[in-house]
């Protein structure tokens, strides 16, 4: 799960890494006090789960009220690259000397943690980085390893922080390590880490993170109450939401093909053939989601599943595939035909049964004799099949603008 800027910053303060002080508004109206409040001037930041924020306009400075409402009015509706923005922060601006990048990932192939650091941060890291690679340091947290003080001092002055900024650098280094183990990222990153302050007073310099991105592990949402705090209602996927709320385990995607599987493993495979299929064919046919029954699904799993796929105006055609071990195929049969008659869908069912009870379940389905569900006998044969008939839908819903 990716954060919002002002849902990222939270954590950091929480780490007790320096950030402006800063509201939260979904209005213009509210932007406008929140800026009476916070003191001019102050930026106001388009809350979108996106960077390059700055250079499409939805960062802007606001030097009195009037100002800080009509940017807000104008930053509010904006998307940016695609992402809706969906509220607004507006913070303290500060008076930047200096921009840094820092960021710490997961790295999967050597099974480490990740530091990325530049002394030349800001807006242009990535231009940046393809024209001075050099100037970015690539540095490790072994997984097992403690990173301590001195660890992080040593980080500090590799990376290149200036003289006087390396013990506040390794403070702050240290802090968005235990913020990145302690809350389960896969991403924390900080751009820009400022030094600001007065350029004649050098008491007043200081490292400051202006902005941050922080992305959680899913599979730990367990351990954080869910990440309740962060749940994204206004955006949520419709599709998600109401699986959610079923308890199934639904990821909705691009694609015209609903995917339904038992087992993580088999339904990414079903994904892929779908994918593979669509490609063979050359119509690029895809899956519209990802859906798990799980181990052991009744027919009435089964058929909540089907319903939330059925609901899917994108959908063309379906895939079912289930190995049938704990699950019972006899049972998958009778929700499919539940679901079927429930939502009598215009489009074809194919279904591959294998395992416990495939035979039952096979049974079941012929006995309805209902022409859109088809049996295919393997995981290729059904994938090649569904692709298919979602491609001729599309076509035949293209005809008529031919
Ligand atoms: P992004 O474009 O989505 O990464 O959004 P940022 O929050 O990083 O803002 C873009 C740029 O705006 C930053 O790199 C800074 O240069 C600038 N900026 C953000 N906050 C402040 C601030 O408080 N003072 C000043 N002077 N510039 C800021
Ligand atoms: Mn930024």
């Amino acid at each position: 799960m990716d954060l919002y800027e002002f849902q990222a910053r939270q954590l950091l303060e929480e780490a007790g890494i320096p950030v402006p002080r800063a509201l939260y508004a979904t209005t213009a109206e509210d932007a406008g006090s929140a800026a009476d409040d916070i003191g001019y001037p102050c930026v106001i930041k388009g809350q979108a789960k996106i960077g390059h924020r700055g250079q499409a306009g939805a960062v802007r400075l606001a030097h009195d009220r009037n100002e800080a409402e009509s940017l807000a009015t104008r930053i509010l509706p904006m998307s940016v690259h695609g992402h809706a923005v969906n509220g607004a922060l507006v913070a303290e601006a500060k008076n930047v000397l200096h921009e840094y990048y820092v960021s710490i990932s997961v790295d999967r192939s050597s099974r480490d943690f990740d530091v990325l650091a530049t002394a030349n941060g800001g807006t242009e890291v990535e231009e940046v980085a393809r024209r001075h690679p050099e100037s970015v340091r690539r540095l490790h947290i072994e997984a097992l390893d403690d990173f301590g003080t001195e660890d992080a001092r040593r980080m500090a002055e590799d990376i290149g922080f200036y003289h006087a900024d390396v013990d506040q650098a390794a403070d702050i280094l240290l802090r968005m390590w235990r913020c990145f183990r302690d809350s389960d990222a896969t991403l924390v990153e900080i751009n820009p880490l400022a030094k600001i302050g007065d350029p004649d007073d050098e008491s007043s310099k200081s490292l400051c993170a202006l902005d941050a991105k922080i992305s959680l592990d899913d599979n730990a949402a367990f351990r954080h109450d869910g990440w309740r705090r962060f749940e994204d209602t206004a955006h949520r996927d419709p599709f998600e939401a109401r699986a959610r709320e079923l308890g199934l385990h639904y990821v909705h995607l691009d694609g015209q093909v609903g995917v339904i599987g038992n087992g993580a493993g088999l339904v990414m495979s079903s994904l892929d053939a779908v994918a593979g299929a669509g490609e063979e064919q050359r119509t690029g046919v895809k899956a519209a989601n990802f859906l798990d029954i799980g181990g052991g699904a009744s027919a009435k799993v089964m058929s909540d599943s089907l319903g939330i796929v059925l609901s899917d105006p994108q959908v063309r055609s379906v895939f079912i595939n289930v190995y049938g071990g704990i699950t019972s195929c006899d049972e998958v049969a009778r929700g499919i035909l539940d679901a079927v008659a429930e939502h009598d869908p215009s489009l074809p069912i194919v279904v591959r049964f294998d395992g416990n009870q495939a035979a039952l379940g096979l049974d079941i389905l012929s006995r309805a004799q209902d022409p859109r569900i088809r049996v295919r006998s393997t995981m290729e044969d059904a994938a090649q099949a569904a692709a298919e008939a979602a491609a001729g839908e599309r076509e035949t819903g293209k005809e008529g603008s031919r």
